[in-house]
């Protein structure tokens, strides 16, 4: 998953449009939260699980 760490802060990137959640979060299930709140989902890519946004979701769903 793609919550990278910068110095004490964690940032929520999504993998399809490499775009940065709003807020930045000093724990990193604070990060997991806000994905379940604003309705980012976790997918499983090539072996390796992706953040993607709720705007990529829609773009890539049918
Ligand atoms: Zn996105």
């Amino acid at each position: 998953m793609t919550i990278e760490r910068d110095g004490d802060r964690y940032h929520l990137t999504c993998d399809v449009c490499g775009g940065e959640a709003d807020e930045s979060f000093c724990d990193f299930y604070d990060a997991v939260d806000y994905k379940k709140r604003e309705g980012w989902k976790s997918q499983k890519h090539r072996g390796e699980w992706e953040d993607v946004c709720p705007e990529c979701q829609e773009a890539g769903e049918s």
